[in-house]
């Protein structure tokens, strides 16, 4: 069945985006088993993308094949040493705060850690995320970090049925992205669609998407 759904959306999705970039499918693996993840591996999945600190640090040594290891969650200060180190991109970065700590944490364990500045395009409560009018800021304190290199941006669209609503985001999304990458010269990727409006957000210009539920099946949180 994953491996299925694996072929199937490889053989679907774009290589390249409007743009010309190639386009990145990272596994959205939370609350799957490292069997159901291996076998996705198998099947030619080659990034994968966690959202909790202690199922990151669980799973990481049962997983075959070397594929690159991303973190899409909320990050927390106190669970960055189950993933310095390991960790290829970390794509949530949110806050400040959180930035800081990451900094200080890799400089301590002597690495550089790759990430990616998390916007919250539709300014929903519920999500994390700098605005919009926010990412040059956030930008510009976080390239003082010593420790982090800013390879691009994160967005999570809301949901909604309004089609329109959605691409005109999206096409924000792209712009800022197009702006910054014009100051920063480690930009390159976009990170932006998940199984419900990936589509979309590659037509728009993302680059990378996150991807459970087209892979995995609905997801059983007990
Ligand atoms: C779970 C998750 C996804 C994947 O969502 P699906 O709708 O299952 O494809 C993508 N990004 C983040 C940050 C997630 O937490």
């Amino acid at each position: 069945m994953i491996s299925e759904n694996v072929e199937k959306f490889l053989k679907e999705m774009p290589v390249k985006n409007p743009f010309g970039e190639t386009v990145r499918l990272v596994a959205a693996v939370k609350t799957q088993s490292v069997e159901a993840i291996n076998e996705a591996i198998a099947a030619g999945i080659t990034m994968i993308g966690d959202n909790h600190a202690q199922e990151f640090r669980d799973k990481y040594e049962g997983i075959c094949g070397s594929p690159q290891r991303h973190f899409i969650g909320r990050m927390q200060t106190n669970k960055l040493k189950y993933l310095v180190g390991r960790c290829d991109l970390y794509q949530s970065v949110d806050r400040l705060s959180i930035a800081e700590a990451l900094s200080s944490k890799s400089a301590s364990s002597g690495v550089i850690s790759d990430i990616l500045i998390e916007i919250n395009p539709g300014g929903e409560e519920s999500k994390g995320g700098f605005k919009p009018s926010e990412a040059a800021y956030a930008c510009a304190e976080i390239c003082k970090m010593p420790s982090l290199r800013i390879c691009g941006l994160m967005a999570m669209l809301p949901e909604s049925e309004d089609e329109a609503y959605l691409r005109s985001l999206a096409r924000n999304m792209r712009a800022l992205y197009d702006g910054l990458r014009a100051e920063y010269k480690d930009f390159r990727y976009l990170s932006m669609g998940m199984s419900g409006d990936w589509k979309l957000c590659v037509e728009c210009g993302s680059n990378m998407i996150r991807i459970g539920t087209a892979l995995f099946g609905k997801r059983n949180y007990n």
